[in-house]
């Protein structure tokens, strides 16, 4: 059992309370939550004490690539098409020894940024394999990609082939889902084949959508970098006339089940009726839609809207540290409004709020202990004294 009291500890969905305790029993699970003297000590707990620090659920990562951990600072490529070829070559040069290590450090990397649950899509498979070595929760989406049509049967075979290798390492605090990359990436007959596969097995979908204006180019005009680079590699390219979230919404992606929308800058106000109509959840990434140039997605309209909407920071690559408190500061948040984002919030992006995202009974033992001052402004740069996931240390 482990007991851990704190100068103030936030529950997020009942009011803070000052000089609070929380008790996880074996099972990982909250036993109690409250007023330090009336928490419970039993015999035997392992006990820390806090008293100058904030005690809060664990923080939720709408967004990464855990997988590219070891390239901070490796693509300077400034306009984004050229990025993404860039990063498709750095991918290419690295061995799969080195993918496993990336994505060991992105995970220890998130614990010490108080984040105890992420939502990563990848390629390799490497951060599923060190969140089930290392015991950490979250959902990987296995990323699938072939622009040209003539490349889907081949696309959707090696897609299967990672499911079956990786399918085996899903646990109660770890899933398996899929990740149809971009639209520039993805084929029309790619897109419909995952969504399929995807509702049939009732996998999570996240997919790249609306990010950059040459995405939207590509998409309603047949225009752009991105679609003069796949012209120079002989696939064809069609104007869809529709936005990039129209178009998915033609090709059944959306309404694929359980579908979280990676961005989503791009889009308007019959866009955002779309995406509420077809249940889709957003992981909001400010900081990277910024250092891209992207432009700044409409959160507000989206909450007016009542969408479900966590906060990602998208990979290392795109915006340097794992911090999730410097994306809530981005995303113009604060205080109780930053808090609830950043995990209650973000828990019902992933559909996990039942398990995650506050501090009561019976919920999961995720925990993350901060500085009093890491809220403050200007945000200084923030690890968490003590991360706890499903009752465990991992850090601190
Ligand atoms: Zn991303």
């Amino acid at each position: 059992m482990l007991r851990i009291r704190a100068g103030s500890v936030h529950p997020v969905t009942a009011p803070p309370i000052e000089d609070g305790a929380v008790l996880v029993d074996d099972r990982g699970t909250i036993a109690a939550v409250g007023p330090n003297p009336v928490v419970p000590t039993p015999p035997g707990a392992r006990a820390l004490e806090f008293p100058r620090a904030r005690l809060l659920p664990g923080l939720v990562n709408t967004h990464t690539h855990l997988e590219l951990t070891h390239l901070t600072g490796k693509n300077t490529e400034r306009e984004f098409a050229g990025w993404i070829r860039g990063l498709r070559a750095l991918k290419d040069a690295t061995s799969p020894d080195e993918f496993s290590r990336s994505a060991e450090q992105g995970v220890r990397d998130a614990w010490a940024a108080g984040v105890t649950c992420v939502a990563d899509t990848g390629s390799t498979g490497a951060a599923l394999e060190a969140l089930a070595r290392l015991g950490g929760r979250g959902i990987c989406y296995q990323e699938v990609f072939g622009p040209d049509p003539a490349q889907c049967a081949a696309s959707m075979v090696e897609l299967r082939r990672a499911l079956d290798r990786l399918g085996p390492l899903a646990s109660s605090s770890l899933s398996l889902g899929v990740s149809p990359h971009a639209p520039y990436t993805v084929s029309e007959p790619l897109y419909r084949a995952v969504a399929d596969l995807a509702r049939g097995e009732g996998w999570p979908v996240a997919l790249h959508l609306a990010e950059s204006h040459a995405e939207t180019e590509l998409v309603r005009e047949g225009r752009g970098p991105f679609a003069d680079a796949l012209r120079a590699r002989g696939i064809p390219v069609t104007a869809r006339h529709c936005s990039p979230v129209r178009y998915l919404l033609q090709l059944g992606v959306l309404a694929s089940g359980n579908c979280l929308a990676i961005h989503c800058v791009q889009v308007d106000g019959p866009d955002i009726d779309v995406l509420r109509g077809a249940g889709v959840a957003l992981a909001h990434c400010p900081r990277s839609n910024r250092a891209h140039g992207h432009g700044a997605a409409p959160l507000a309209a989206f909450r007016r809207a009542g969408l479900r909407v966590g906060l990602g920071t998208d990979s290392v690559v795109s915006v340097g540290d794992s911090s999730l408190l410097a994306e809530a500061a981005a995303a113009g948040l604060e205080g109780e409004d930053a808090l609830r984002m950043l995990t209650i919030e973000g828990a019902r992006a992933l559909g996990l709020e039942s398990e995650i995202g506050s501090l009561e009974g019976g919920k999961q033992g995720d925990l993350a202990v901060f500085p009093a001052t890491a809220f403050d402004r200007p945000l200084p740069p923030v690890t968490a004294l003590l991360t706890v996931v499903a009752g465990r240390v991992v850090h601190g």
